[in-house]
């Protein structure tokens, strides 16, 4: 019987990840469609999943961590930060996992030696990234408009800021985690702050795909080497359809299906 899969999230209509796993569908001859559903009341998602009969999901902003509440089990990396974004159907029981951190490590590869991350935003993908670079020894600090999300980041013993208490240091690698650019034309933290903090750093990562964010925008004119979500895009796709398809497909197979999908 064919498989349904799905992305929810709040806005979702920009998603590409319809355009990725079904391109690894058709080009594998695996019998799969992939569909997005808006999703505004995070509360419903685990009634929607089933209702749709769906075998598998991402979830993407602002409904990741509700994801995780949803789930009836939680594996890996997920358990750890209480997030998730891959929703498997096993035998009509709900289980999470995150793909993000990784696929955002396969993304910043390319650079060299990271040693001290600034993470701006204080969200899921913060709190997933942000455990993650932990595990490899990478000093991490953390900066959020609003202080009530920083508590978890303290307990993890990062520095963690608000605009009104931030301290710029050096920074190898600036992350923008927050989803200002994503729908409109705001920097992730006042912009004096914003420019203090490129002049601190060697480069510069969005976790926002598709679009030079305000953020990118200014690390461009700056001259500071920059990339945006795609390849953290790229990342946690590849790693959520072998969930998907529980790893009956190559994994290089699926990579290169999923970047096919890039040029479209
Ligand atoms: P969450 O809703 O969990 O967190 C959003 C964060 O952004 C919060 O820290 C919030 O701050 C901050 N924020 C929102 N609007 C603004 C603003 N105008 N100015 C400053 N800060 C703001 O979102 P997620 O962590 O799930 O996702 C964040 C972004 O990452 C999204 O744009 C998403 O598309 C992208 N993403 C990309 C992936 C990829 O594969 N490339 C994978 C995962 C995410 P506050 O606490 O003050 O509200």
């Amino acid at each position: 019987m064919s498989q349904l899969f799905s992305i929810f999230g709040d806005p979702v209509s920009h998603s590409r990840s319809p355009l990725m796993h079904n391109s690894v569908f058709k080009s594998c001859n695996y019998d799969a469609c992939y569909t997005r559903t808006h999703l505004l009341d995070a509360t419903k998602l685990k009634e929607q999943f089933f209702a749709l009969q769906l075998s598998g999901a991402n979830v993407t902003v602002p409904h990741k961590e509700a994801a995780f509440d949803a789930c009836d089990e939680v594996r890996g990396f997920a358990k750890k930060v209480g997030v998730v974004n891959t929703l498997i159907n096993e035998n009509g029981k709900l289980i999470g996992y995150n793909t993000d951190a990784d696929g955002f490590m396969y993304a910043i590869s390319e650079f060299n030696t990271i040693k001290k991350i600034l993470v701006i935003g204080a969200g899921g993908t913060a709190k997933a990234l942000v455990s993650r670079f932990i595990e490899d020894d990478i000093e991490v600090s953390v900066l959020n408009r609003s202080a009530s999300r920083l508590e978890y980041f303290k307990e993890l013993g990062c520095d963690a800021f608000t605009w009104e208490s931030f301290e710029c240091a050096k920074y190898d690698l600036v992350v923008n985690t927050t989803s200002a650019g994503l729908k409109d034309a705001n920097y992730p933290c006042p912009k004096e702050m914003l420019i203090s903090i490129l002049d601190a750093t060697h480069y510069a990562a969005d976790a926002i795909y598709g679009r030079l964010t305000p953020f990118l925008q200014l690390a461009k004119e700056k001259g500071i080497t920059y990339k945006d979500g795609a390849d953290m895009l790229l990342g946690q796709g590849v790693l959520a359809n072998e969930l998907f398809v529980n790893y009956t497909l190559k994994k290089e197979d699926i990579k290169v299906a999923m970047q096919k999908s890039f040029l479209l």
